[in-house]
């Protein structure tokens, strides 16, 4: 094990929502006594994108994400759009996201959801920063508008995976990251869990997802980045390897796609 990677990077936290920044730097605290000394904050609209922002320049281990969630598709037009870019002029941007679609809660429209998907994907091409993508019951439609975004390898992590093994497959021949949250550890999940026999070591993200989704035996609680090892521990004992090779390779994985040390 490489000494520089003998720690976690929790690639999907949704910080802002931690409260106040004491709160917040509590939370990272106890992240890192966990070993999760890496946190991807996660903006969902422009006024959590900002928040991200400052929490990057507050806190050293953590760096950001700016974009829209498909649930805020709604009304996102140039000017949402500028001002995405805007904000991840910040030197601790490394992601637009997340964006994508979710089909299941329809929250926005399906053609406002897949413009605003295909105006952040471009945006992220343009600017040479890795794509977060959320994908809820639209595998299909993700997988064609891909093609045509032509993202190219490993510059694109399908977050909180909920896939088919299939669906996994054609991803990762277009250069996916596959990242998984805390519903793979729960009981009723033998499914996703196959689908982590699918995904090759250097292609597997790890992530909360907090403060959604708390892992297993945790499930229904309130979940925080410290529960991270829960879900790398079910990862690592399904490929039947060492957790530290899952922490190290996660770790290599987050570092190449999200270009930090
Ligand atoms: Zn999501
Ligand atoms: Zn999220």
């Amino acid at each position: 094990m490489s000494e520089a990677n003998d720690y976690f990077v929790d690639t999907h936290a949704h910080l802002d929502l931690f409260g106040s920044n004491e709160d917040i730097r509590h939370i990272i605290s106890t992240a890192g006594k966990a070993g999760v000394k890496r946190i991807v904050a996660i903006g969902d609209d422009l006024d959590s994108s900002r928040k991200v922002a400052g929490l990057t320049e507050q806190f050293a281990r953590v760096y950001g994400a700016a974009g829209i969630h498909p649930h805020h598709a709604d009304g996102v037009d140039k000017n949402t759009i500028d001002q995405i870019w805007a904000v991840s002029n910040q030197p601790k941007i490394v992601a637009i996201g997340e964006t994508g679609l979710d089909f299941y809660r329809m929250n926005s429209t399906k053609d406002s959801q897949i413009s605003s998907f295909k105006a952040q994907g471009e945006l992220s091409k343009h600017l040479g920063l890795a794509l977060i993508i959320h994908c809820r019951d639209a595998y299909p439609e993700l997988i064609d508008i891909l093609k045509e975004m032509d993202l190219g390898n490993k510059r694109f992590v399908i977050h909180c995976f909920s896939g088919t093994k299939e669906n996994a497959k054609e991803l990762l021949t277009m250069g996916a990251y596959i990242s998984f949250a805390g519903n793979v550890t729960f009981t009723n999940a033998k499914e996703l869990r196959d689908v982590v026999d699918e995904v090759p070591l250097e292609r597997i993200l790890i992530e909360t997802d907090s403060p959604y989704l708390a892992p297993h035996p945790n499930r229904g609680d309130k979940n925080e980045p410290s529960l991270l090892p829960k879900i790398a521990e079910t990862i690592a004992s399904k490929k039947d390897i060492d957790l530290d090779l899952l922490m190290t390779a996660t770790t290599d994985n987050a570092k190449e796609l999200f270009n930090f040390n």
